[in-house]
């Protein structure tokens, strides 16, 4: 940019600021660089920036003020939840506004005859929890961030979690959003009943839209009544081929778990150094729930399944809730054990077919040959959707790090795979995503992004590539 643009950018961005500070009143617009210092990031390593400002949103009304004046000055918006994002969704790349909305925190309604619940962006996944099952109720999206992650930004990502295999991700239990879009004109869409085919499917566009084309405000959320009964086991497998081998063999089984984990030999490592015991002979493991009247007998099943593959040495059943939430803890503190295990880490979040798991394992111990780059993997294994890790400890190794993450890429798509589960592009994926799309189906997104938001001014610098095409 010239300084004559850099200028008249400040200048729109000041004006903007003046203007929002005037119509939402000083304590909802953050200035000071310390301020707006703590929305410069995410949970991912894509560098962080600075907005000029931050809204704290309270109401649906502030944010449509809010898109109304952005576009009339034309300043950049980012959407923000709870920040925990792990691709830079929430990173305002271009600077402008960032457009906090933890404040609207409402539940506004569990209505438990039409099975729906009513929620604000800003509600913390884990709180939606604890509110429905106070009433019986279930709401199965359960990202491992459920303590600090919030519903704006599940919505935004699609976001997914162990119990995807058996429930289905975010998008599968949302019926109709509430949105705002740049210049601050709100939408309906969707429905409070479970059928609804009238028109477009809005809200399974908006849903999984990386908070480009549209802020939500509101979200009808799809509830059902709560599984009966939960059981829970572990095998333990002496490598992780035998324990990829039996996801594979449990669900041809006919067994429909509703949470499928794995979990490699270094991962186990990782565990064992936080201070889990773990059998020593473990090179693998499954975490395996099932749930519904007939728990008990399906977990029997599994078990059986699980004992019948090579590898596999021991099931350990949880025996009661204690048990379960031990074997639970170990999975939850997975991210941050592994952190301990060098100065730097990226958490990739690929999907192959859950046949092709693998092979997924040959490619990523292939890749760590080829680039010298430590990687361990596990996840959501069921799916098919495996957190392939990639740990240094040296600046200057990321050189190294970005070959192998585009070579898992690219394994990942000939595999038939898919290069996001449940993290989204944001950043960090965008250049990638030539690889796994064509050039028309980009465009065409594009076409879609300029009549949501025809200035690109909806947190720009996400999802799409800022070069040409380049399928490899
Ligand atoms: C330890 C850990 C474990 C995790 N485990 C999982 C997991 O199991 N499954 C999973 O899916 N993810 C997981 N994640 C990633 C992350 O928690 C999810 O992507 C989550 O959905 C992000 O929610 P957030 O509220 O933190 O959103 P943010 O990080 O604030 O934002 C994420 C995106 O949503 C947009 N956005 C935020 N609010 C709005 C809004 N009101 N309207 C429109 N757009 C908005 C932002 O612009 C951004 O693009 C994990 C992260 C961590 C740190």
């Amino acid at each position: 940019m010239g300084a004559r643009a850099t200028l008249v950018a400040v200048a729109q961005t000041d004006r903007a600021r003046i203007e929002l500070e005037r119509r939402l009143g000083p304590s909802k617009v953050l200035t000071s660089p310390e301020a707006c210092a703590t929305y410069a990031n995410d949970d991912s390593d894509v560098p962080g920036r600075s907005p000029d400002a931050v809204v704290l949103a309270a109401s649906a009304q502030d944010v449509a003020l809010t898109l109304e004046v952005a576009e009339r000055f034309e300043v950049p918006v980012t959407p923000r939840a709870g920040g925990t994002g792990r691709t830079g969704g929430a990173i305002p790349v271009d600077g402008g506004i960032v457009l906090a909305t933890h404040g609207l925190a409402k539940i506004k309604e569990i209505d438990r005859a039409n099975l729906i619940a009513v929620v604000e962006p800003g509600v913390v996944t884990g709180a939606l929890h604890a509110a429905v099952e106070a009433e019986g109720l279930f709401y199965a999206p359960d990202p491992n961030s459920l303590e600090s992650c919030m519903i704006g930004g599940n919505l935004a990502e699609n976001a997914g979690g162990p119990r995807v295999f058996k429930y289905g991700a975010t998008r599968d239990w949302v019926l109709g959003l509430e949105a705002c879009l740049m210049g601050g004109r709100v939408v309906r869409t969707g429905k409070r009943t479970v059928k609804g085919v009238t028109g477009y499917d809005v809200t399974s566009l908006l849903v999984g839209s990386e908070g480009t084309l549209a802020v939500f405000t509101e979200a009808t959320l799809r509830l059902v009544p709560e599984p009966a009964a939960i059981a829970t086991a572990l095998a333990l497998f002496s490598d992780v081929r035998g324990a990829a081998r039996a996801v594979s063999a449990i669900v041809a089984a006919g067994v429909v778990p509703r949470c499928l984990e794995m979990l490699d030999s270094a991962t186990l490592g990782a565990v064992r150094a936080a201070g889990v015991a773990i059998d020593p002979r473990a090179g693998a493991m499954l975490l395996i729930e099932v749930d519904g009247e007939s728990s008990e007998a399906s977990l029997m099943r599994v078990g059986e399944v699980a004992t019948g593959c090579e590898g596999c040495f021991d099931v350990v059943v949880a025996q009661d809730a204690a048990q379960r939430d031990r074997l639970w803890a170990a999975r939850r503190m997975l991210s941050r054990a592994i952190r301990k295990l060098s100065r730097h880490k990226l958490s990739e979040d690929i999907v192959v077919p859950r046949t092709r798991i693998s092979d997924l394992l040959d490619r990523t111990d292939d890749i760590g040959r080829k680039t010298g780059v430590r990687n361990l993997a596990y996840g959501h294994a069921g799916d098919g959707n495996l957190h392939v890790n990639f740990l240094w400890d040296d600046d200057s190794e990321r050189p190294a790090v970005e070959r192998a993450i585009g070579l898992l890429m690219q394994a990942t798509v000939e595999m038939g795979g898919t290069l996001s589960g449940e993290h989204g592009i944001g950043v960090s994926k965008a250049q990638y995503l030539p690889l796994e799309q064509s050039e028309g189906l980009i465009a065409l997104q594009r076409d879609v992004k300029r009549a949501f938001d025809p200035k690109g001014l909806l947190n720009p610098g996400k999802i799409f590539p800022s070069g040409g095409h380049r399928a490899c």
